[in-house]
Parts: C-alpha cells; sequence; structure tokens
C-alpha cells in the first residue's frame, strides 16, 4: 500500500517532528490537537527547525516553504487518510480512545500508527476492529535529527502493515528495527535498566555521579552518561518505564532502584524541575 495522505494526532514534541520529516518525504499532512494553542507552538518548532535548515544551506527557502505547505494543522480530526499516527500523552485509556473512535470514521483500509514508548501496541489495537493494522511507530526525540524509528509489531499486526509502515519510515529517511510487543519493546527494554543499575550504583556508593556518568562516556564511547541522560529524559519517566518492565515481565531484576524513586517522590525529576542527579538551578 502506498501511504500519501496521513494524520498525525497531537502536535506536541514529538506530533510536530513527525508532521515535518513526513512532510519533507512529500507527504500531505494534517496535524491535529486540541486547540489553536498547541498546533501553534507545533506549527512554531517545525517553522524553526526549516528556518535553520535555511540558514545551514541544507535546503533552499523554497523547498522549506513547499514542506510547510504540505501540512494542514487542524482541530478536526481527519480520519479519511491512508495513515494515522497518534502522539498524544502517554496514557493508556487516552490512547485506547482515541483509537476506538476513530476506528468508527476511519476508512477500512487505513493503518492506525502508536509512537507510544511503552504502552502495548496490541491493547490498542484490541480497542479497534482493524488489530491487523495497527502498528507501533516509535520516533526517537528529536525526530528531524535521530535516524531511528523502532517498529513494534502488535499480536495481530500483519506483514503487509509491517511492509508499508517500514518502506514509509525509510522514505521518511529513517532506519527501521523491529520489535515485537514486549515490555519496554527493544530501545527501553535495554537502556532504562542501564539507567536503573546506574543509580544503584550510585545509592550503594560504588562510584559518585560524575565518575558513573564518565566511565560510561570515555569507557564505553556513550555520548552522554546514564544519569545525564535520565535527567534529560525526566526521572518520572525512566521510573514509569521501571515498573513497567518489572510489572510486564514479572522479574525482579528490573525493581526499581530505591534512589531514583526516592528523587521522583522529591520532585527531583531532571532537567525539566532544574533538578534530578545534577542540579541545574543556577547554584548547582
Ligand atoms: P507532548 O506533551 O509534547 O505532546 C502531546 C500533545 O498531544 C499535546 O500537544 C496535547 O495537547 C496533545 N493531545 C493530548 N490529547 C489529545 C487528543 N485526545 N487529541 C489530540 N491531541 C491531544 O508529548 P510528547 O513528548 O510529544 O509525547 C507524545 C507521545 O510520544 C507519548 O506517547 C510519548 O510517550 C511518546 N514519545 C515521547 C518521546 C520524548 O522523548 N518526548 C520519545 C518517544 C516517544
Amino acid at each position: 500500500m502506498t501511504v500519501s495522505r496521513i494524520t498525525v494526532i497531537g502536535a506536541g514534541q514529538m506530533g510536530s517532528g513527525i508532521a515535518q520529516v513526513a512532510a519533507q518525504a512529500g507527504l500531505a499532512v494534517f496535524l491535529n490537537d486540541i486547540g489553536q494553542e498547541p498546533l501553534e507552538r507545533g506549527m512554531g518548532s517545525i517553522r524553526k527547525n526549516l528556518d535553520r535548515d535555511v540558514e545551514k544551506e541544507r535546503r533552499t527557502r523554497d523547498e522549506a516553504d513547499a514542506i510547510l505547505a504540505r501540512i494542514t494543522p487542524t482541530t478536526v480530526r481527519e480520519a479519511g487518510v491512508d495513515l494515522i499516527i497518534e502522539a498524544v500523552v502517554e496514557n493508556e485509556e487516552v490512547k485506547k480512545q482515541l483509537f476506538f473512535e476513530l476506528d468508527r470514521i476511519a476508512p477500512e483500509s487505513t493503518i492506525f500508527a502508536s509512537n507510544t514508548s511503552s504502552i502495548p501496541i496490541t491493547k490498542l489495537a484490541a480497542a479497534t476492529k482493524r488489530p491487523d493494522r495497527v502498528i507501533g511507530m516509535h520516533f526517537m526525540n528529536p525526530v528531524p535529527v535521530m535516524k531511528l524509528v523502532e517498529v513494534i509489531r502488535g499480536y495481530d499486526t500483519s506483514d503487509a502493515t509491517h511492509a508499508t509502515i517500514k518502506s514509509l519510515a525509510e522514505a521518511m529517511g529513517k532506519t527501521v528495527a523491529t520489535s515485537a510487543d514486549y515490555p519496554g519493546f527493544i530501545s527501553n527494554r535495554l537502556l532504562m535498566p542501564l539507567i536503573n543499575e546506574a543509580a544503584y550504583a550510585l545509592m550503594e556508593g560504588v562510584g559518585d555521579k560524575e565518575s558513573i556518568d564518565t566511565v560510561m562516556r570515555l569507557g564505553m564511547n556513550h555520548p552522554m552518561g546514564p544519569l545525564t541522560l535520565a535527567d534529560f529524559i525526566g526521572l518520572d519517566t525512566c521510573l514509569a518505564i521501571m515498573e513497567i518492565l518489572v510489572h510486564g515481565l514479572g522479574d525482579p531484576k528490573y525493581r526499581p532502584c530505591p534512589l531514583l524513586r526516592q528523587l521522583v517522590n522529591a520532585g527531583h525529576l531532571g532537567r525539566k524541575t532544574g533538578r534530578g542527579f545534577y542540579d541545574y538551578s543556577q547554584a548547582g
């Protein structure tokens, strides 16, 4: 199946990036959100990215204008498209309800994709009557820069749906890695236990935070140490994903580190609150 018209639901950090890379690939994009304000913010961030490309001579002004012209911001959910990608808040009930409603109005052939980082695709698919046409399309942040799209096959996702989404992601200039629908998929199944173990190493005094990050940066060639990365992602998000791993897989090796939990309880969620493992306030 060829995808030429898509709707992206949620114009936040991820949805606006997805709309941008889709329009760059020549698709007509409806970018939907619940109000004008998030739509304006989303379009503003796309405009800023494209302006920077023009400044750095990565594309011409005409090309940037043509990309923008392919994106229609709207508060109306346009369901008469080949593909709908949802990038709304990470809340299972909200996403299920959205797919349930879209299932009743979208043409039978429309594929539903979710950008979720942790909610089982199989559960979202079960809220529809088209589980074979529901798939995970997990873009990385920031979407226009990061090369990977982790594609997640739900229990009933068809080979045809997988093939369509894989070639679409490649047309967007991305590389696909396919994961089965198990907790955390591939990305968070590997990343979050690393971050969690770094928190244990800090809690047990194996090393101070700088030493732990330095070992992984300089010794393992990671671009960023795990504690610094956790502060970027948000410690609440890291904790929520560890809870999904420990409950979903039932193995105590995934139990969240008490220090991680304590920082979240204290409201020190990382960069977004000015303090996490590190202190980002001026005094810090
Ligand atoms: P965000 O809060 O920046 O954006 C979410 C947007 O969805 C908001 O603009 C909100 O108004 C809108 N929204 C909420 N409910 C809606 C509805 N019913 N209909 C239309 N719009 C609605 O969030 P984000 O960081 O862009 O994350 C979106 C999704 O992407 C989440 O599932 C998240 O787990 C996933 N994700 C995030 C990252 C990341 O690093 N931020 C990385 C990969 C995946």
